[in-house]
């Protein structure tokens, strides 16, 4: 059972090293992400500013252009003043100009805030605008570094992969099956040694009978605790291989050989 084990643990370290590197992958991806959202966020704050500008203007528009009608009415009210010739008719238009003016007044102050405003949320588009801009260029290199290092993952990741599907060819498949089946569950080490009588993966304390098993290794022996399955670090089986390699195991190694 420990020589099954022994492809199998070889496995597991590929398998470890590719969820470091998917774990780095990911961690790139994310400063990617966030990069990006900064720039989408401006250019949201740029199109919000974009929608105002242009409700802006129309609003003007209509104010301008109902200035232009009070003013005419004023001009009308001023003919017709200078043709009447009673007094009380006179004095009722000189009313109407009056009230006209102070309209024309009232639209003019109106117009003169929103000028205001217009040209301070021009500024404010201008400057998302040059942010945008620096944003986009000083974050390329960056981005670029990023986008290089995930490409060099992705290709670590196929150089792990190809010796894992080489070595996988090789393993038991039933141990194997088994193996996977844990790793997917753990995400992490699931053929673990048995340290000082306690089990490597959840650190429990194993039974005498249980460590036996292990050492004599007939047949798999999972951890009653966290499932895992045991291997006997000591084993003349696993010498060399790159499982827990005490310098206590290499002393011995060299004695024999
Ligand atoms: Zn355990």
């Amino acid at each position: 059972m420990q020589q099954e084990l022994k492809k199998i643990l070889e496995i597991q370290e590929l398998d470890m090293n590719m969820l470091q590197l998917l774990n780095r992958k990911r961690e790139r991806k994310k400063e990617l992400d966030k990069i990006e959202g900064i720039k989408t966020d401006l250019q949201k704050r740029m199109s919000n500013k974009q929608n105002d500008i242009t409700e802006q203007k129309t609003l003007i528009r209509h104010i301008e252009s109902e200035v232009k009608e009070v003013v005419e009415k004023i001009k009308k009210y001023e003919d017709q003043q200078s043709q009447v010739k009673k007094v009380d008719e006179f004095n009722a238009l000189s009313h109407e100009i009056s009230r006209a003016e102070r309209e024309r007044v009232n639209k003019e102050q109106q117009l003169s805030k929103l000028y205001d405003i217009l040209a301070a949320d021009e500024e404010a588009l201008q400057n998302l605008s040059e942010t945008l801009d620096s944003t986009a260029e000083s974050s390329q290199t960056l981005e670029e570094e990023i986008k290089t290092a995930i490409s060099e993952i992705n290709q670590e990741g196929q150089k792990v992969k190809k010796t894992r599907d080489t070595l996988t060819q090789e393993a038991d498949p039933e141990t194997f099956a088994i193996y996977e089946r844990l790793l997917n569950n753990k995400r992490d080490r699931v053929i673990v040694p048995i340290e000082n009588r306690c089990c490597s993966g959840c650190h429990i304390t194993l039974t005498p009978q249980h460590e036996n098993l292990v050492r004599k290794g007939d047949r798999l022996t999972f951890c009653e605790h966290c499932s895992r399955v045991h291997f006997w670090p000591e084993s003349e089986v696993l010498e060399g291989t790159a499982v827990s390699p005490k310098p206590r195991r290499r002393r011995r190694a060299n004695k024999t050989s």
